[in-house]
């Protein structure tokens, strides 16, 4: 038996309060779609479609295309079947879906999880975390290879000397390190790791190397102590499965979001049980809902995820209600 639903999506915009810098360049607008499942009950599934090119999904405007192509009223098989070059709109479909009469899967997000928080890349992470802090943030994510390495290094210096004991400190290079710049950071987070001097744990270096050197983040990973965490190399579900195939056995990224379909994600972890941290693609509130499920029923280990950066955006209520005026 298939349903139909009737299909409606906006396009939206916002601006980041202040401009994301990371080793990609500036990020200043978050542009996205909502979309808007009607079962024929009457039942609403809210959907998001939230891309980001540069890392890996399609663009928005494939996206667009793809939404613009549909009919009016669409059926299951549509939504099961949207092709892997387009994994933010597996997402946002299938998790529409859920939300509505689909899924037996969609609840409240289990709010034990724990947050990571991001703090601005630069000198600007020393005056940051403190009120992150304040906000009961544990966990904090930094981002590297956006300035010289010796630069960085001595904002690290200071930062490791200010973090109260017990925080746990992310690096987060986006793939912008050379394989010596690689080592360097390595090196000084076991040689931090092995002096009790310093209270804070380096929890892991995140992508330190671009995707073409799988190899030597391999290679890395059984160099050091302190674990490497695979993102931009993982950003769809399947180019993570090609990494666990080639032996990847350290922490995975998972952004939600543009991964792909959230039925065949979950398969995948059920059946690895890979060591995941699931993390945002500065989405809003309606893809958000449905990442946090996944990273409620699918977080190991207890990780920090990565959604602790609603200090990037300005509350959200009015621009939501101006996209959809029956509201
Ligand atoms: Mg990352």
């Amino acid at each position: 038996m298939t349903n139909d639903y009737r299909f409606e999506f906006r396009p939206y915009q916002r601006r980041f309060l202040r401009s994301l810098t990371t080793n990609h360049g500036k990020w200043d607008i978050r542009e996205g779609i909502i979309l808007r499942l009607t079962d024929e009950s009457g039942k609403l599934g809210w959907g998001e479609i939230a891309p980001i090119n540069w890392f890996g999904s399609e663009t928005l405007e494939q996206a667009l295309d793809f939404c613009r192509q549909l009919p009016g009223e669409i059926t299951d098989e549509i939504i099961f079947s949207i092709p892997d070059e387009l994994p933010a709109c597996q997402f946002g479909f299938e998790s529409a879906w859920e939300w509505g009469s689909g899924g037996d899967n969609f609840m409240t997000p289990n709010s034990s999880l724990l947050y990571s928080a991001l703090l601005p890349a630069g000198e600007a992470a020393l005056n940051q975390w403190e009120s992150l802090w304040q906000q009961g943030y544990r966990t904090f994510k930094w981002k590297i290879g956006v300035d010289a390495i010796a630069d960085e290094l001595k904002i690290f210096e200071s930062l490791i000397h200010t973090l109260p004991a017990s925080t746990k400190l992310r690096l987060d290079a986006n793939a912008g390190l050379s394989y010596e710049e690689a080592n360097l950071w390595l090196r000084t987070c076991d040689n931090l790791k092995a002096n009790p001097e310093v209270p804070i744990e380096i929890e892991f270096i995140e992508q330190p190397l671009p995707v073409e050197q799988f190899q030597g983040m391999l290679e890395l990973s059984t160099s050091y102590e302190t674990a490497i965490a695979l993102d931009e190399s993982v950003a769809t579900l399947r180019q993570l499965a090609a990494c666990h195939k080639q032996g990847w056995r350290g922490i995975f990224v998972v952004k939600p979001g543009i991964v792909g379909s959230p039925s065949r994600l979950r398969k995948f972890c059920y059946q690895h049980q890979i060591d995941t941290v699931f993390s945002s693609v500065f989405e809003t509130a309606i893809a958000r809902l449905a990442a946090l499920q996944l990273a409620a029923e699918l977080s190991q280990n207890n990780r920090a995820i990565g959604f602790g950066i609603d200090h990037f955006f300005e509350q959200e209520e009015t621009w939501f209600q101006s996209l959809w005026n029956d509201l």
